[in-house]
């Protein structure tokens, strides 16, 4: 499917950063990577340039790289620049944060100093929720609002560590250190579990392994959230490495 025939399919949403649009079969979706940013719960709005293209690579690399490691993934076919083929899942409501280094929310709320290595790798659930700001939850908080069972938030840690251990080592290679970054998960008709969404600068924190300076470390988002400019580049920069590392 070209970028011009999605134009005609029916648009099912429009979130932040993709657009969803039904297809033929009733089980697959396309997915639409835009240039448009968004933070601070869409106080903040701009536009990266080429950014979709971007976010659809690194998204189409790593999950390849995911799936050769057993982690199956809602990706069929990455079909243009842009777009992709997806099988339709039922959206699990929780952002699955995983933090290797201390950063954002994490620095606000503990104190916990920028840049502190973690001792284990922390796996966080976030309500999706914009009216809310997202919160983070308790296992028990969970339970009470009936999200999802124990069980599937064992399944949700476990799939989250084995990403972060897959993405952690490959990026690595790529002399970018995986600071922390957010999963979502969806059920097939099948109820098997997926990761969906995107992985991409716009939901990882990833930083130049070999540049100690605070501010021109950073390749992701956080180059837009603070205004440190050169966003572009900084996603661009990420893809290169994966491609060269992946050729
Ligand atoms: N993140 C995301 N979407 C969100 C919230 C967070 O992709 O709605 C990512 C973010 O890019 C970072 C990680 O999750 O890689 C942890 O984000 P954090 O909780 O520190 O929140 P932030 O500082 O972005 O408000």
């Amino acid at each position: 499917m070209t970028d011009s025939s999605v134009r005609n399919a029916q648009k099912l949403y429009e979130g932040k950063a993709k657009i969803i649009y039904a297809t033929d079969d009733p089980e697959i979706l396309v997915t639409y990577f835009k240039d448009d940013a968004t933070a601070f719960n869409a106080q903040k709005k701009g536009q990266i340039a080429n950014k979709g293209a971007i976010n659809c690579k690194v998204t189409t690399h790593l999950y390849g790289l995911l799936t050769e490691k057993g982690v199956e993934t809602h990706l069929i076919e990455t079909t243009s620049d842009r777009e992709m083929r997806v099988k339709r899942v039922d959206i699990v409501p929780l952002e699955v944060v995983v933090r290797n280094i201390a950063a954002g929310s994490l620095c606000k709320q503990t104190g916990i100093a920028l840049g502190t290595r973690l001792e284990e790798s922390l796996v966080e659930f976030y309500y999706k929720n914009d009216d809310l700001g997202d919160p983070l939850l308790t296992r028990d908080r969970i339970a009470a609002m009936k999200l999802t069972s124990p069980d599937m938030l064992d399944q949700l840690t476990e799939k989250a560590q084995t990403v972060n251990a897959v993405l952690t080592e490959f990026f690595a290679r790529c002399g970018i250190t995986l600071v922390d970054f957010k999963l979502e998960f969806g059920t097939d008709k099948d109820g098997t579990l997926l990761l969906a969404d995107e992985i991409s600068p716009d939901t990882c924190r990833l930083w130049n392994a070999a540049e100690p300076d605070e501010k021109k470390r950073v390749m992701d988002k956080d180059r837009f959230r603070q205004d440190l400019g050169d966003v572009a580049a900084g996603y661009q920069a990420v893809l290169d490495r994966i491609l060269s590392q992946m050729s």
